[in-house]
């Protein structure tokens, strides 16, 4: 039995595909629901056609898990502490008053990021300002209350707003806003008919994105230095161009900004009671220098987007498998008899086990 911690995509990834390889987890989530950050992102399909932001993996998933004999979910439940112990590991859970001790064979941390909130939130007016929020607050406003993105509306996105910022501590880029931010920014246009200005310095290449060029949005390379509040409620935007030209100034209605991800809250405790040891960012790396059968996966081990975090959960979960197949020092329990036949035969073909 495998221990998995933290129940987002990757944690649900990690759970199924060890089961598709025969093995039995315990997928412990620490909040009072499973999916992670991707279950509160909005669909942002267009006209019915699908972006492709895979937020709906983490339904998805979490779907195929409850109905997964070989996974037990686990709410509200909580890692105390882990040790090494008869080639695995003796995990101590707590949920609410109770207590539980259980010997895995491996464990899978999963525990995902923690989104920060811009460094420069001063000068962005962040906390102070109505109307300067961040893309997770667009998404809640966007599924919660629409109408509040009135028709028309101005909204400017700052991309690179908590990242690549080495005075803020956070050098790094988060790697998932060029990819989200122009499907959140159409899908807000759709919905109210607002006008997006995206600010950006960089793009990462995602190319199905940026294919069919801008898609209405008008992107201004450049990081606006301050927001400014108008006398009539709305927000002033001045940003040098690249060159250092003339700051333009730009008023909005919204401006948005995009949070860094960074390593999530724990996840350095949890690594050091498994072996495994951080980045020089503090993200988690993806095995144990020591060879105990820890791994980490999904946005614990740097910035990812949900296809990627599936990937690495995927992978981890194939290395798992091996470690612990026979001829290796500890092996697995396999399940004798499944309560259903195998895994979905859609999910066999692009999700086969992986090579040992
Ligand atoms: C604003 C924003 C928008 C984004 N939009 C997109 C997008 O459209 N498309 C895209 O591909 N990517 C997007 N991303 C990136 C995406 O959110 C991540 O790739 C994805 O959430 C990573 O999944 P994960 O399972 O690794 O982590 P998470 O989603 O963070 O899940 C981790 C889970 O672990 C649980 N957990 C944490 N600590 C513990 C613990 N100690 N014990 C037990 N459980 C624990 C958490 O409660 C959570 O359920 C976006 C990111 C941001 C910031
Ligand atoms: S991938 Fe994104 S846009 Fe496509 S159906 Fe799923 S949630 Fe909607
Ligand atoms: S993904 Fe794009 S917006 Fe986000 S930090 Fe990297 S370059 Fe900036």
């Amino acid at each position: 039995m495998i221990v998995v911690i933290g129940a987002g995509v990757a944690g649900l990834e990690a759970a199924l595909a060890l089961a598709r390889h025969g093995i039995e987890s315990l997928l412990v989530e620490r909040s009072a629901r499973a999916g992670g950050r991707a279950a509160t992102y909005s669909c942002k399909a267009l006209e019915e056609e699908c972006q492709a932001c895979g937020a709906c993996l983490a339904g998805q998933k979490l779907a195929e898990v409850l109905e997964c004999p070989l996974v037990r979910l686990r709410l509200h439940t909580e890692v105390q502490s882990a040790e090494r112990a008869e080639g695995g590991f003796r995990v101590r859970l707590r949920q609410g008053d109770s207590q539980e001790e259980v010997l895995a064979q491996g464990v899978i941390v999963t525990v995902g990021f923690t989104p920060v909130f811009p460094a420069r939130r001063g000068e962005f007016g962040y906390g102070h300002l109505a109307g300067v929020i961040t893309a997770l607050e667009a998404e809640a406003i966007l599924q919660d209350t629409p109408e509040a993105f009135a028709p028309g509306a101005q909204v400017a996105f700052v991309q690179c707003a908590g990242s690549r910022d080495p005075a803020a501590g956070i050098p790094y880029c988060s790697r998932a806003c060029c990819l989200y931010v122009p499907k959140l920014a159409r899908l807000l246009a759709a919905v109210s008919g607002a006008q997006a200005d995206v600010y950006f310095m960089d793009r990462q290449s995602y190319p199905p994105v940026y294919r069919d060029g801008n898609q209405g949005l008008r992107y201004l390379r450049g990081m606006p230095s301050r927001v400014f509040p108008l006398a009539d409620g709305r927000l002033e935007i001045r940003c040098a161009g690249p060159g250092g030209d003339q700051p333009r100034p730009r008023a909005y209605d919204w401006v948005v900004l995009c949070p860094a991800m960074t390593p999530a809250a724990g996840g350095a405790e949890l690594g050091r009671w498994l072996g495994l040891g951080t980045d020089a960012r503090g993200f988690l790396l993806p095995r144990a220098d020591s060879g105990a059968p820890a791994m980490a996966a999904g946005a614990c081990t740097g910035p990812v987007t949900i296809l990627e975090s599936v990937a690495s959960a995927r992978a981890a979960a194939a290395e798992m498998a091996c470690r612990l197949a026979p001829g290796s020092p500890s092996r697995p329990h396999r399940a004798s008899s499944p309560r259903h036949s195998g895994p979905d035969p859609q999910f066999r073909l692009d999700a086969g086990p992986g090579e040992c």
